[in-house]
This record gives C-alpha cells, sequence and structure tokens, in this order.
C-alpha cells in the first residue's frame, strides 16, 4: 500500500522520489537504502551545530523523564526561564519580555497581534502593517498575509489582508526603498508595523541587502512612531555570522522572532521577544486587557531543554569561530563556481551563498527545480532549490570536503542545466 502520508511542499502527482531517512549526524542523513545525503540545506535551515548534537540530544532525554508538558497559564518551569532569560541576555537591548510559541509562522502571529494591541491600548487602534517585498514569514493566513503573494497562497488570496508593500533595497536602489518606507510611515493611515527579515530574504530567493539600509529602515521607523518587527526565524543563531543577523546593523527592533535555530533545529520551539513597552501595554488589573494567545505546547519542557542546551553550547563553545571558518571555505567555493558562465549573481552573508542559474525557464513552477532535485539526490545531497536558486545554507560542522561535493555537483548542475554552454 501506498503512503498515507501528505507531504508538504510535495506535489505527490510527480512521484518524486521520497528518501526514507532512518538517521542522522553531524551534516549527514543515513537512508534505509544504504545512502548517505549530505544535508547542504540544513534540513529546511533549522539544523545549526549540526544534527543529534550529543549535549542537546542529553538534555532532551534527561528532560524527558522529568517533566514532558505542562500548562503555560500561570504555570512555569525551570527551562523555560532559564532560556527566556538567556534570550533577553543575548539578544539586541530593550527586548525584556518573552513570549514561547512553537514555530516561526506563530512567532510572527503573535508579534502581529502584540503590535495591534499595543496601538490598541494606546488609544490609537492601528491596523496597517508594512512589509519588504519578496519577503516570507509562514504559511498561516497572517503570515502568508504578510509575506509575498505568488503562486505559494493565490487560491486564500481574498482571506489574506491588506499591507504596503516596500520595494526590495536591491544594490543601487536603496534609496527608493527608504523613500517608500518614509512615505508610508508619514500616510494618513499611519501604520502599527514594519515587519522585514534583516539582511537576506530566505524563501524570497536568498536576496541579501545591506546593513546599512537596514540600519536606516530602523531608523526612519523610530522617527514616525511605527513598531520595526525582526523576523530572525532564519537569520538567527549564526547564520549570517553574527548571533542575530539584526547587529551587524546596530539596531534594535521592537519584537524580534526566533524560532528554527533556537533548539539547535532539534525540536520545534519559537519565541517572541517584545520591548518592555509593548509588554506594559498589556499590563492592567484589567482580564480583557491580557495578551489573547497561547498554543496547547506553549514551552514545552523538552523542547526549552533543548533550546537551554543550544544556549549553553553558544556561551561555552566558540561557535561563532566555527562559523567564520566555514563562512571562508564557503566563499572560497563560491568563488570558483562565479566563474562558471551558467550562473550569475553570486552571494553570500555568513553561512548562506546563492547563485541564480541561467535558463530561460525560471519561477518557483519552473520544471529546472524538480529536475535539479532529483540530479542532486542521484549524487546523494539534499540541496533544495528556489526555482532556479541554487543555494547552500549547511550546519555548522559541515567539513570541507563535504563542500566541495556540494559545490562540485552545483558545478557540475551549471554544465548540464545552464543555458549558457548550450
Ligand atoms: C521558515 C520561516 C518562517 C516560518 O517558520 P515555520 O517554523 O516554518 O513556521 C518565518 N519566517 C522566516 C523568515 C522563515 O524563514
Amino acid at each position: 500500500m501506498s503512503s498515507p502520508v501528505w507531504h508538504p511542499f510535495t506535489q505527490h502527482g510527480l512521484k518524486e522520489p521520497i528518501p526514507l531517512v532512518e538517521r542522522a549526524e553531524g551534516a549527514l542523513l543515513y537512508c534505509a537504502d544504504g545512502s548517505t545525503l549530505i544535508d547542504g540545506i540544513s534540513s529546511w535551515w533549522v539544523t545549526t551545530h549540526g544534527h543529534c548534537h550529543p549535549r542537546i540530544a542529553a538534555a532532551i532525554a534527561e528532560q524527558a523523564g522529568r517533566l514532558d508538558q505542562l500548562i503555560f497559564a500561570a504555570h512555569t518551569h525551570e527551562p523555560a526561564e532559564t532560556v527566556a532569560r538567556e534570550l533577553v541576555d543575548l539578544a539586541p537591548e530593550g527586548l525584556t519580555r518573552v513570549f514561547f510559541s512553537d514555530s516561526g509562522s506563530t512567532s510572527v502571529e503573535v508579534a502581529l497581534k502584540m503590535a495591534l494591541g499595543y496601538w490598541h491600548r494606546r488609544g490609537e487602534p492601528r491596523h496597517r502593517i508594512l512589509v519588504l517585498e519578496h519577503g516570507y514569514h509562514g504559511d498561516t493566513i497572517g503570515a502568508m498575509s504578510v509575506g509575498e503573494r505568488g503562486v505559494f497562497n493565490r487560491r486564500y488570496e481574498p482571506l489574506l489582508f491588506d499591507v504596503g508593500t516596500i520595494p526590495f533595497p536591491a544594490e543601487g536602489r536603496e534609496q527608493a526603498t527608504l523613500d517608500a518606507l518614509e512615505r508610508a510611515c508619514t500616510a494618513p493611515d499611519k501604520p502599527a508595523a514594519f515587519i522585514a527579515e534583516p539582511l537576506v530574504l530566505g524563501a524570497g530567493g536568498m536576496l541579501v541587502y545591506s546593513a546599512a539600509v537596514l540600519t536606516e529602515m530602523a531608523a526612519i521607523c523610530r522617527r514616525h512612531d511605527v513598531l520595526w518587527i525582526a523576523d530572525e526565524v532564519m537569520t538567527g543563531w549564526g547564520r549570517t555570522g553574527t548571533l542575530f543577523a539584526v547587529e551587524q546593523a546596530g539596531v534594535a527592533p521592537d519584537i524580534l522572532c526566533v524560532a528554527k535555530g533556537l533548539t539547535g533545529g532539534a525540536l520545534p520551539l519559537a519565541a517572541t521577544l517584545a520591548s518592555e513597552p509593548i509588554f506594559q501595554a498589556h499590563w492592567s488589573n484589567d482580564r480583557a486587557d491580557m495578551f489573547y494567545h497561547s498554543s496547547s505546547y506553549t514551552a514545552n519542557p523538552i523542547a526549552c531543554a533543548a533550546a537551554k542546551a543550544n544556549t549553553q553550547i553558544w556561551r561555552e563553545e566558540d561557535v561563532l569561530g566555527r562559523i567564520g571558518a566555514l563562512a571562508r571555505d564557503i566563499g572560497d567555493h563560491l568563488e570558483t563556481l562565479s566563474a562558471h558562465p551558467a550562473f550569475s549573481n553570486p552571494r553570500q552573508l555568513g553561512t548562506i551563498a546563492a547563485v541564480d542559474l541561467k535558463t530561460g525557464d525560471t519561477g518557483y513552477l519552473s520544471d529546472i527545480a524538480p529536475a535539479l532535485r532529483a540530479f542532486f539526490l542521484e549524487r546523494q545531497l539534499l540541496l533544495r532549490p528556489l526555482g532556479n536558486i541554487l543555494y547552500v545554507m549547511p550546519p555548522y560542522c559541515t567539513t570541507n570536503e563535504q563542500l566541495d561535493r556540494l559545490f562540485g555537483a552545483i558545478a557540475e548542475a551549471g554544465d548540464r542545466f545552464g543555458t549558457a554552454r548550450r
């Protein structure tokens, strides 16, 4: 009998192979058919230090035998308390409150509700949200509403709320972005918040923009009293070369979303960090004013224990040193690849590198993507192009030999699929 599993972002009608993975270690996935895949995309951008990190696995096992789950409304536990304090300590200054949830999408929903709640309680309700063109913030209705519209969400479009879109600050066109943000912030329909992924737009195509623009965008929001939400779901936990990407712009958001690498990538956990004024706006002796949001597994103790182990690794080990070394190796490989005539627009930020494959067939639905996936799978590599955009985002333990194989196969894919050679 065929499997009853309905996979995400998978067109079952294409009958693509679906590898059965039995175990993982470091950057490797071991499959039931005896093959071993190099995880070139950190299992969808979540695995930071490497799969089955011994310290995180031990913390999970220990916590599972002590306290597995707890209602988090008006109850608490040590792993959540510790992780919350660690987050406040590690995050940019001014983020003093931590609201837990269970996925990046939920952390964004929470951020939007916090922002709206803030303005409501201030007695000047605002509902307009500004977003960055090509942004991605998750797949729930609210998160889709603030993300790029396209084939992913066209069916649901009538349910998505209206937003103000600020053009992406592509190199050379930064001023247009800043002008548009300034105009939107001063429009009669005052925005409640501006949400953006700092420095690199992930699902939008690994689009990189400068820290200087981010600094300016944050300043514009501050100047016009519009809350700024930084979605660090992908960029957090060292991905861009610093613990959080906003550090490179020297700015602190009013609200910060973290998820993916929060547990080192071992368990689902998310957090929305808020500034003190946002928390205080919800503080009163009237129950009608409390923050109405929860999910059953909010701050699950086992997930929090994994996150606590992750923050300990960050404190006690030279993670940034490892990331720096990996980023240098990736940079060397990318430089070689840049000379390949089938690729354009090479870009890198920390441990993320991407190129565009020159092909007549672009866009997320281009037939090239499944063909490329199959091509890489045959070579025992997990790479998942975004349309014609090829990228690597490996775990921090990835060796130079493993990078050789990833980038070697990308070059080979250029020979095979690129139009420049034909
Ligand atoms: C992945 C991602 C999300 C959604 O996170 P999920 O855990 O998949 O819900 C939100 N924002 C950004 C920037 C992401 O990359």
